[in-house]
């Protein structure tokens, strides 16, 4: 595998981030063409949830609306991250075994995301975090766990064990588990600055958290529909370019964030709950086109542990999004809706799709 762009994912640091975000930017704006006067965008930019955030938004209202937004982004970083000792996420996962309260909105959350768990068949795990610990994906200090060692953790990854008490709002885990909302985190976040914009009477707007995921809402000032391009995972360039007049595109990938060990294999960050080890299913990225960027960000993050044959099976039976996959072989995969509205770029303008 080529790891182009691996250094800057390696050490996520605050300025390699923005550097990656304003790369990806450049490439959505520059495809979104012109701007009338009469409808200036207004754009505003954070580094929030581990990751570099581009905001950004036309007509009445856009400045408050994105300065609410932005406040919004650091308020939820500061109640639903792992690492940090203050956010209440982490207050819970420190918390003796017994009921741990939380406010509505963090039981909102976990309970909507343990239904997605449920729904997805346990290809995600919120309860995943001890074994992210194990190999250092929460503080960059890389190590591969042993077989022993994996298996003794994965006793403690079971979401169907977290009992949750709608009346007295309280979260019930086992001794010794700990939830991790990575994986949701900022799909949530998107869905709310959305909801955010509306309510400052803002409709035509582009969200990138990250790149991992980006919403785009309203129609753009010139009429014309969005365009989001998606990064080649193995490359330093684009696989192509999503059309779109309102949708959010989730994106989970290997290299998003990986080591290499000793042995040479790479080792990346989303983690197969059967298993304990990194997913390796044939993808090295896979893109859910959605409504709603929670589900999207679920999703993505789940289709990506299924890999290919699920992730079809997946879509003939439930339907409901579109999805782009990259192989490990190089292949490019889209669902019959992605081919209408996805543009191959670079290797994959050349070497052609397969639906
Ligand atoms: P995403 O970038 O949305 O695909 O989420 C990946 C993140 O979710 C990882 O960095 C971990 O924090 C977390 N994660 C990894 N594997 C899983 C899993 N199987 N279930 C739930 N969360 C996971
Ligand atoms: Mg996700």
């Amino acid at each position: 595998m080529k790891r182009l762009f691996g250094s800057f994912i390696l050490s996520p640091s605050e300025r390699g981030a923005k550097a990656y975000a304003a790369l990806v930017l450049a490439l959505v704006f520059m495809l979104g063409g012109c701007v009338p006067l009469s409808r200036k965008q207004v754009k505003k930019e954070l580094f929030a949830m581990d990751t570099f955030i581009s905001l950004s938004a036309y007509g009445e209202g856009a400045d408050e609306g994105l300065e609410a937004v932005s406040e919004e982004i650091e308020r939820l970083d500061g109640l639903l991250s792992a690492t940090d000792a203050e956010s209440e996420l982490y207050k819970l996962n420190a918390s003796e075994s017994g009921p741990f309260s939380v406010s509505g909105e963090t039981f909102g959350l976990i309970r909507e995301a343990l239904g997605i768990s449920e729904k997805l068949g346990g290809a995600i795990e919120l309860s995943i975090r001890p074994v992210l610990l194990a190999w250092g994906f929460t503080t960059g200090e890389y190590r591969i766990p042993s077989e022993e060692e994996l298996e003794e953790l994965l006793k403690l990854v079971d979401d169907g064990r977290i009992e949750l008490d709608e009346s007295n709002l309280t979260v019930t885990m086992p001794d010794g588990m700990q939830l991790d909302l990575g994986a949701v985190a900022k799909g949530y976040a998107c869905d709310r600055a959305a909801e955010t914009l509306e309510e400052a009477g803002v409709s035509s707007y582009l969200l990138d958290l990250g790149a991992s995921t980006v919403m785009a809402r309203g129609t753009k000032p010139d009429g014309g529909k969005w365009r989001i391009a998606l990064r080649d995972p193995e490359g330093e360039g684009y696989a192509g370019v999503i059309e779109t007049d309102g949708a959010v595109v989730s994106t989970s990938g290997g290299t998003e964030r990986y080591f290499t060990g000793e042995d040479g294999e790479i080792y990346w960050h989303i983690i197969d709950p059967a298993t304990g080890l990194p997913a390796k299913n044939g993808l090295v990225s896979v893109t859910v086109i959605t409504e709603n960027a929670l589900w999207g960000d679920a999703l993505s993050t789940a289709l990506f542990v299924m890999g290919i044959d699920k992730t079809e099976e997946y879509y003939k039976a439930e339907g409901g999004f579109e999805y782009v996959m990259i192989t490990e072989d190089g292949r490019l995969l889209l669902s019959p809706g992605a081919e209408a509205v996805f543009t191959p770029l670079g290797r994959f303008a050349e070497g052609g799709t397969e639906g």
